[in-house]
């Protein structure tokens, strides 16, 4: 009685595994089991065999999975859901940390907490989000290198809020109070208004991806930061799916204006427009749109948007919903929409011109035709602000002189972008997401695996190769070799005739023999499949080369530049049709590689936020659906190698420098021409003579656990 075993239930789901179970009864020849979802099991004794005993570790969890006794999926799905339900949501595995979505706000953000979790070693405290920022902060100083925080996880599973907590920490310890740090703080309300929506994952789902660079002057105090963006979904704009709304400024400028600004921009309620309720959601529970209205503008005060700039911007977001409002013969909007972005909307959004034998000729557009030049021109103008506004922000909080060589600072960087994405209708935008996963994915297993054996090996340390799933092939086709799919795609959208359908001949007849490609089911067929590391994505080709030419209409480009709104020119300026060189495809590829190049500069850190249920419910803990997260995120074989490996290594000069206080003055002095020796020397007095820590030839080789040992004992000197 009270035996806790692990019950396998044999089911045939691919993401079954065996449950933690306690046994709670017995009787001829059977026992009574209760499972960690409460549901209970005669077992009897000719399915003994289903039974397994637990191993100690497993029973009461542990705060870092590299230590579980039984080291296995079902070990690791169930500590996290043990642990999920004392709300502990932080657990470790070495120094990667794994947050699971509390969906309740816990008392684990407050100041005293800061400050408990300020210059401690990781696994001195119980893991958390801080003691990642706080050893990002003191891995910045103490290696004089620049750090990165790759945050991944799901639609929902609290990337932007962990990131927002790291903001706040580091902002904490740099401690100055001063206006920069609080410029930096307010920037995200602002990009969140323009950047974030309501959808059916996410209440508050960030339709953008984002890396903040936190620059630090040599004391780590905060002089600055840069935010890049990536890919906007501009699509959301035009139409929102059921339950979905637009982004969250529309709702928020609706609620939270004054009666006499609503009036100068003949502005009415959310459920007049078009745009905004075509997910029949206009409210969105939890969330106080006219609260929030005020809080970004004082927001976008702070990081010196001047009013006119503000009014500017509100006239133009009044435009495209009163654009929305246009159905080709309604004359108001038209008047309203043509005031407001200064533009002859009339003619330039009912016709087409287009130039015959060097004269120009316009013919009328039918109503779906214009309607979708109307769309493309709102997307426009929407994707255009948010450049705009993210520019603005940059210019508010980059701080050139830090620049300077002899001023070099210091970075944090803070990853932040879209998880993966699998939808019933994928299309040209998922794509892009899930390439910049398989991006990332190919950074970790690199990072985490391929280094690190490389370097066992050089270094001549003891060391059995552990196996992993390497997505590399993957990424070349998809991504990176010569011809490959989405260089394919981008082709065939600079090529005047190119066409879906030529767009699939050709991705068939180069990879149609691929693992990574699945090619439509037959001629007629538009859907292609990719096999990601995540699993196999369909998207619909349809409208792919439109949405990667990403252009507007050479009269809805003419209309803007002889417009009468200067906002408008400005936001529009560089970006002639003719002059783009890159589709959106393009321009996405080069923003990830070169992001790639930074965060190889970098010292990683990774966060892994898994979503513990579809519902966003607190303490409801869906195994399945983490089992699924785990495994795609590959993070048993994280802690297979984290367990076998050695992530902390210093040459044996940095390491004597550092720690060489720990020897006695004489032993020093007779080691003092032998680095190597000196270190072997301290690690034994420090960290014992056994096989945890290894010499190799010009580096010594440590565990997570040995760094927090060695940095407290020097601290205690
Ligand atoms: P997306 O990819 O859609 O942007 P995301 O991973 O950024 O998703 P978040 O917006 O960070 O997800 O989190 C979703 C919601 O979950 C938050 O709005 C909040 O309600 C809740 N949440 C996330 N993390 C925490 C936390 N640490 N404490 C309390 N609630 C949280
Ligand atoms: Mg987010």
């Amino acid at each position: 009685m009270g035996d806790h075993v692990w019950l396998d239930t044999q089911s045939n789901s691919e993401f079954n595994v065996p449950i933690g179970a306690v046994v709670k009864d017995s009787d001829s020849g059977r026992i009574l089991l209760e499972d960690d979802e409460g549901k209970e099991h005669w077992i009897t004794a000719r399915n003994m065999h289903m039974v397994h005993l637990m191993h100690p570790s497993s029973v009461q969890g542990v705060e870092d999975m590299i230590t579980l006794g039984d080291l296995h999926e079902a070990g690791m799905v169930h500590n996290l859901l043990i642990r999920h339900q004392e709300q502990k949501i932080y657990t470790y595995t070495g120094s990667i940390l794994v947050a699971v979505n509390p969906y309740q706000l816990l008392p684990l953000y407050t100041v005293d907490q800061i400050r408990l979790y300020c210059n401690k070693r990781i696994g001195e405290l119980p893991p958390h989000v801080f003691a990642i920022a706080d050893n990002c902060y003191f891995n910045m100083k103490r290696n004089k290198r620049d750090q990165c925080c790759v945050i991944s996880g799901e639609s929902g599973a609290g990337k932007t809020e962990s990131t927002k907590l790291i903001l706040q920490f580091l902002a904490a310890v740099s401690g100055q109070h001063s206006w920069i740090e609080q410029q930096i703080l307010e920037a995200n309300p602002i990009l969140e208004a323009f950047g974030n929506a309501k959808t059916i994952r996410n209440d508050n789902s960030s339709r953008f991806g984002k890396y903040i660079d936190i620059h630090f002057n040599q004391n780590g105090v905060i002089e600055g930061a840069r935010i890049e963006q990536f890919l906007l979904e501009k699509s959301r704009v035009c139409r929102q799916a059921p339950e979905e709304r637009n982004y969250h400024i529309f709702y928020c400028m609706l609620m939270g204006m004054n009666t006499e600004q609503k009036k100068m921009l003949n502005l009415g309620t959310a459920s007049e427009y078009t745009y905004l309720t075509m997910g029949n959601c206009m409210s969105c529970d939890g969330r106080n749109d006219a609260k929030d209205y005020a809080h970004i503008r004082s927001a976008m005060k702070i990081l010196m948007f001047s009013d006119s700039e503000n009014w500017d911007i509100s006239k133009l977001l009044a435009a495209i919903l009163h654009l929305g409002n246009v159905e080709f013969e309604g004359k108001l909007s038209t008047v309203c929409a043509s005031s407001f972005t200064g533009c002859e909307l009339q003619n330039s959004l009912t016709n087409l011109s287009i130039i015959v034998r060097g004269e120009s000729v316009s013919r009328p557009l039918n109503i779906v035709q214009a309607a979708d030049g109307r769309d493309a021109f709102v997307k426009g103008i929407y994707g255009r602000i948010f450049l705009w506004i993210v520019n603005k922000i940059n210019s508010a909080i980059f701080n050139p002189t830090s620049q300077k060589p002899k001023n070099r600072y210091q970075s944090i960087g803070l990853l932040d972008i879209f998880g993966f994405e699998n939808f019933s209708n994928n299309s040209f935008e998922q794509l892009c997401i899930n390439i910049a996963n398989e991006h990332l994915q190919q950074f970790f297993v690199h990072h985490v695996f391929k280094l690190e054996q490389e370097e066992y090996l050089a270094e001549h340390i003891a060391w059995n190769n552990i196996d992993f799933t390497d997505n590399r092939q993957a990424l070349e086709v998809i991504a990176l070799k010569p011809m490959n799919i989405i260089s394919l795609i981008d082709e065939e959208s600079k090529f005047p005739k190119g066409t879906e359908a030529t767009m699939l001949v050709k991705i068939n007849s180069l990879h149609g023999k691929s693992k990574v490609y699945i090619p439509p089911k037959s001629d007629h067929d538009t859907k292609f499949g990719i096999n990601h590391f995540a699993g196999v994505v369909f998207y619909e080709s349809k409208d792919f080369l439109e949405k990667n030419r990403d252009t507007l209409s050479a009269n809805v480009m003419q209309v803007v530049h002889s417009s009468k709104n200067k906002f408008l020119r400005e936001i529009f300026q560089g970006t002639d049709t003719t002059k783009r060189l890159s589709t959106l495809g393009g321009q996405f590829k080069q923003s990830l590689e070169k992001l790639m190049k930074i965060l190889e500069q970098c010292q990683p850190y990774f966060i892994r936020c898994i979503k513990p249920n579809d519902y966003k419910k607190p303490l409801l803990f869906d195994r399945e659906l983490c089992i699924k997260q785990l495994r795609y995120s590959g993070m048993m074989e994280t802690i297979q190698i984290r367990k076998a490996g050695y992530p902390i290594r210093y040459s044996f000069e940095e390491f004597f420098e550092r720690y060489r206080v720990l020897l006695p003055w004489s032993v020093r002095e007779q080691l003092k021409n032998d680095a190597r020796q000196s270190c072997i020397r301290i690690s034994e007095a420090v960290l014992g003579k056994d096989e945890s820590w290894q010499a190799g030839k010009t580096k010594i080789f440590l565990k997570d656990h040995h760094d927090t040992v060695l940095e407290l004992q020097r601290q205690n000197i």
